[in-house]
């Protein structure tokens, strides 16, 4: 393990949420959740304003609502996060060649292997740096945690939240991970946590003292020597900035060249079990699912879809499996059959991204599916036309806004934009033919790059929004209430209640 905290993990706050309340200066402040709207849907994202009512990513969207029923409920708009992501990708590749992303929002960065740092003052200037050009260029807040690992790095990163810096000073590992929780670190999920309270293992420390054996015995070889070396701070993986060359698959061969579609797809769905088996067994995630098809001509084809964040989710591995099958012409026969994941991540993550898409796909028939499925959020233009909320619109006399909510005929449009102030709220008719779906705005005025002088942002206390120093955010704008007079968040929780079914 190296001796510098020089290994960087950058987290976005509250990413989509963030995104949200840049975009739409009414709902600065206020809680804002970001998920499938749909009855099965999850949340992806809460705004920290949510999380004090006990909003959490992954809770069913339906608790959420009883949880905190004034809050805005949106539709998440996947591109335009894309689009915010690859710009501090690109920060981050300015650092180093060494980015290992873990999803949108989360990277890895060795900042030794690019020349950023080399001992802990660089490393905690470069790490300050960072947040502010992040800030400078997408006006948005993210928590750099710096160590000698990357388990730790995240864990400083964890602990930076929201909108700091931590370093864990290479030496004071161990007694900084002693007191915390089992859950801490990686690999150790909801039933591996579990077990491990059962027999009375609840902190790191616990584990430390129980011993490789005890570990060994009760998680098998692998992962118990795996917990036991993490539960002394020892980590020596390294940032890997190429993982899509890494996979894990399964094929099976037939005697007999298999002819019914059905028993096809039964046979692809079982593979994908085995394959997330195998995925699990090793720890890992996977953002791209491979499906290998070879014909009864010796013809072999290989189809794949990359989803948006990393799973291991035996559903979502199989459904995506299932797509993939439906482009593949098996008439003839088929004899050998695959299922792959590439694109790994060390960490099995919540898959939200591609639970958010397979929720939507559920709710949705047909095209609407398909676009849901490809990230695709524009608002239906057609005859029935679909104005989902939070996505933005134009209107020919009104200007630029959001949908904040839309049902019976009607659709509820707030118009504002990044920079503008609070806007006020008008509805129309659903199929008011002066109103269009929009591209989202960039979030900061300024472009990237001519952003060096605003200042580190480390002052500025709304958390919100590193534009400073062009005058337009001299009046406070941002911390003004709803124009309208209304409460926090009514406006958008009424429409969002009033929406079809
Ligand atoms: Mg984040």
């Amino acid at each position: 393990m190296r001796t510098a905290p020089t290994v960087l993990h950058l987290d976005m706050d509250a990413f989509f949420a963030s995104v949200e309340q840049a975009s739409k200066p009414s709902l600065r402040g206020k809680a804002v959740v970001v998920g499938g709207l749909g009855p099965r849907g999850v949340v992806a994202t809460a705004s920290y304003e949510a999380r004090v009512f006990g909003v959490r990513s992954a809770l069913p969207m339906a608790q959420a609502r009883r949880l905190a029923p004034n809050a805005a409920y949106l539709v998440p708009r996947f591109a335009f996060y894309r689009s915010i992501s690859e710009r501090v990708m690109e920060l981050l590749r300015a650092l180093s060649p060494l980015v290992e992303p873990l999803s949108l929002d989360e990277a890895f960065v060795d900042l030794e292997a690019g020349g950023a740092a080399w001992d802990e003052r660089s490393a905690r200037q470069a790490g300050a740096k960072l947040r502010a050009d992040i800030r400078a260029v997408t006006g948005l807040t993210g928590s750099v945690g710096l160590a000698a690992s990357k388990m730790l790095a995240k864990i400083a990163s964890e602990r930076a939240k929201p909108d700091g810096l931590v370093l864990i000073e290479p030496g004071t590992e161990q007694a900084l991970l002693a007191p915390l929780s089992v859950r801490t670190l990686p690999g150790v999920g909801p039933a591996t946590g579990d077990h491990l309270r059962r027999v009375g293992l609840h902190t790191v420390g616990d584990l430390a003292e129980a011993g490789e054996d005890e570990l060994v015995r009760l998680l098998g070889k692998a992962h118990g020597h795996a917990l036991y070396a993490m539960s002394l701070a020892r980590d020596d993986r390294s940032v890997v900035a190429e993982r899509e060359a890494k996979s894990v698959s399964v094929e099976d061969t037939y005697d007999v060249d298999i002819h019914d579609r059905v028993r096809v797809g039964v046979e692809v769905g079982r593979l994908a079990d085995r394959c997330v088996r195998r995925l699990r067994t090793a720890g890992l995630s996977g953002r791209t699912i491979v499906l290998k098809v070879r014909r009864y001509d010796f013809s072999t084809l290989t189809r794949s879809e990359t989803l948006r964040g990393p799973t291991d989710d035996p559903a979502v591995v199989r459904e995506a499996a299932a797509r993939l099958l439906d482009s593949v012409d098996t008439t003839g026969g088929v004899r050998l059959l695959g299922v792959g994941v590439s694109g790994l991540a060390d960490y099995t993550q919540e898959d939200l991204f591609a639970q958010a898409a397979g929720e939507r796909r559920k709710e949705l028939p047909g095209e609407e599916a398909e676009a849901a499925a490809s990230g695709e959020e524009r608002p239906q233009a057609g005859a029935e036309r679909r104005w989902p909320a939070g996505h933005d619109v134009r209107h020919s006399e009104y200007g630029h806004g959001w949908v904040q909510g839309s049902g019976l005929g009607r659709v509820t449009v707030r118009f504002e934009t990044p920079w503008s102030a609070p806007g006020r709220v008008r509805t129309f008719r659903t199929d008011d033919r002066a109103l269009h779906p929009a591209d989202p705005l960039p979030l900061t005025e300024r472009g990237p790059g001519d952003g060096e002088d605003s200042g580190d942002g480390e002052g500025d206390p709304s958390g919100q929004n590193g534009r400073g120093g062009d005058g337009r955010d001299a009046g406070g704008t941002r911390g003004g209430g709803p124009r309208d007079g209304r409460g926090p968040g009514a406006g958008a929780g009424a429409a969002a209640r009033v929406r079809p079914g």
